[in-house]
Formats: structure tokens, C-alpha cells, sequence
């Protein structure tokens, strides 16, 4: 079975994250600027650990300086959610590295983005995600900017980063701040840290949806609130095996996690980093997990609900996920 035209959704993916190594290594040239070390014979990003991600990660965004860098980054971006079947996306994008978290500088970076966004056909919304390990007067500020350009295209916010920095509980102003703004809210949580960080994350930041979220199969008295509050985890199985949360696919507890009446969708995290696409989670999925037809369109549905978007966008977009 071939997934690469089964219409999909995307909650769950960072632009500097997706951006195609062919790109990077296009704008490198035009820059002169180096990368040596960042990509491996086969012209892959090339890392052996997780601080060896994070060194390679910011090797790569070294060339991405200006509006014009993200609007093309963006449009290849969206270039390859279009050729894996992706309909609705969500990206997020962060103003610490567009700007340096000022207001004017972010709007110019932003207006560019939304221009490649706008070009696609892939429908697309923007999160904010501010990022954890910065602090919490930094997300503050990130929540600010989130804010005050918070409309029809930016219309969530979240964090990610070192889920071990600090609790939740110190980010509650920036997710108050964004909150009052209309913003929906999604946080990094029980990826790399236990289902306590998913329990902290609720209680303090009351979002809707959590990044991962997976090791909350850790605690059952967890999972019975997830399927009762009908929060949306954001699954990514190919990044979860690419950085160890499991040892390989079949040890993945996706299915536990659905079975245990918690909604879930899926995405790709930082595809090109995780050798994955949206077509290869599919068939891992199907492969090795069992899912079928009616699963991935359920998955769907329950993400298009989940979206940060507009409702006449989100009913639109539902029907395409009706049960085969
Ligand atoms: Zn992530």
C-alpha cells in the first residue's frame, strides 16, 4: 500500500526542523558560507547523538539570516508537505531566530513567511513556540510578540526545548499572555522526561494539545485524564525511535495509547534530521502497528479538531477525512 496520496494533517513540526538538507546546502553556496560536517556522504544531515542533533541543527540555520531566507524556506518546506499528501499543516516557527524576538523585525520575517504560505497549496497555520531552556522572561517576551501578531495565519502558541529546565509552572504567564490573545496552546511534554512533565504541563499551562506526550503510558491514572479531558497528543513514533524514547518502531506504545481511549494524531517532528517524511510514518504504521485506512482517517479527524484554525477551515477540511 502506497500512503503518499492519502490526504494527512501535520500538528507537530518545526520549520528551521523540516527544512530540506538540498535547501540548506543551496543557500550555503550562494552565502559561501561552510558546512562542513553538517551533512554525510549521502547529502543527509549527519549527527550520531542528541547534542550531535542540536550542534548540526544550529550548523544549518547559520544560513537562514533573513525574511527572504524563511519565505524560500518555508515554500520548500511546504513543497515537500505537499508531495507526502499533507492538506493542513501547523508550523512552528520561533521569533528568537527571526529577529531576535523583536516586535518589527518578527512582523517582516512573519509577513514573508505567510506569502510562501499563501502560495501553497497546503493549508497552513504558524504556532509560536518559545523555547524552554531560554527562560521563562524569554518566553514572555516570545508570548508578547505571539500576541500581538496573533490572526488568521499565527494562531497557536508553545514550547519546546529541554523539557528538564525549570516546571511548567514558570511558563504560566506566557501561556496566560497567550491565551487572553486567542492563541491556542500546545507544550513539549513526556517526550525525553516522565509523565510527571505532562502532568505539571496540564495542570499549570492548560493547553489542549501536548507535543508527544507519549511516555505519559507510564501512568494509567495519567491516561484516564488525557482520554477524559480529551487532550490531543501530538505523536511523532519515527522521531521518538531516531532520538531513543524507544529502542524501534515495534516498541513504540502508540496503539497502547490509543487503546487506552487517548487521542492522538501524527506527524514528523524534524523530518530530514529523522531520515522520515509523513509517508514513511504511514507506512511504519501500517507495517509494523497494523493501522489501516480508517485508522489514518481517524487520526486525521481528530487532529483537524484539534487544529488552531478557523472553524469554516476546519469543517471544510473534515470532510476530507470521512471514514473510507
Ligand atoms: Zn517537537
Amino acid at each position: 500500500m502506497n500512503w503518499k496520496d492519502t490526504p494527512k494533517t501535520e500538528l507537530h513540526l518545526h520549520l528551521e526542523g523540516a527544512a530540506p538538507p538540498a535547501f540548506i546546502r543551496q543557500l550555503a553556496q550562494e552565502k559561501s558560507v561552510s558546512m562542513d560536517g553538517v551533512f554525510d556522504r549521502n547529502g543527509d544531515y549527519q549527527w550520531a547523538d542528541f547534542l550531535a542533533f542540536l550542534a548540526t541543527y544550529e550548523a544549518a540555520c547559520e544560513v537562514l539570516k533573513s525574511p527572504g531566507d524563511y519565505q524560500r524556506l518555508v515554500a520548500a518546506v511546504l513543497e515537500k508537505s505537499a508531495q507526502t499528501g499533507v492538506v493542513y499543516t501547523e508550523i512552528s516557527v520561533c521569533p528568537d531566530f527571526c529577529g531576535g524576538g523583536d516586535l518589527g523585525a518578527w512582523r517582516e520575517y512573519f509577513d514573508a513567511m505567510c506569502q510562501a504560505a499563501d502560495a501553497s497549496p497546503v493549508e497552513t497555520r504558524f504556532t509560536v513556540t518559545a523555547v524552554r531552556h531560554f527562560g521563562p522572561e524569554q518566553a514572555r517576551i516570545t508570548s508578547a510578540v505571539a500576541a500581538q501578531t496573533a490572526g488568521h495565519m499565527l494562531t497557536g502558541f508553545g514550547m519546546g526545548g529541554d523539557e528538564n529546565f525549570m516546571n511548567p509552572a514558570d511558563f504560566a504567564y506566557a501561556f496566560d499572555q497567550a491565551r487572553e490573545a486567542g492563541l491556542g496552546l500546545t507544550s513539549h511534554a513526556g517526550e525525553i522526561a516522565g509523565p510527571q512533565s505532562v502532568i505539571d504541563t496540564l495542570d499549570h499551562l492548560k493547553v489542549s494539545r501536548i507535543g508527544h506526550g507519549v511516555r505519559s503510558i507510564e501512568d494509567p491514572a495519567l491516561l484516564a485524564r488525557l482520554a477524559d479531558q480529551g487532550i490531543v497528543l501530538e505523536v511523532n513514533p519515527g522521531s521518538n525511535v531516531a532520538l531513543s524514547v524507544y529502542p524501534d518502531w515495534p516498541s513504540h506504545p502508540i496503539n497502547a495509547l490509543r487503546d487506552a481511549g487517548v487521542k492522538l494524531s501524527v506527524s514528523t517532528d524534524d523530518p530530514p534530521y529523522f531520515h522520515t517524511d509523513m509517508v514513511a510514518e504511514y507506512d511504519h504504521l501500517h507495517r509494523i502497528h497494523g493501522w489501516g485506512a480508517s485508522d489514518f482517517a481517524a487520526s486525521n479527524r481528530i487532529a483537524m479538531q484539534a487544529a488552531f484554525c478557523d472553524e469554516p477551515t476546519r469543517t471544510r477540511l473534515l470532510t476530507t477525512f470521512q471514514e473510507p
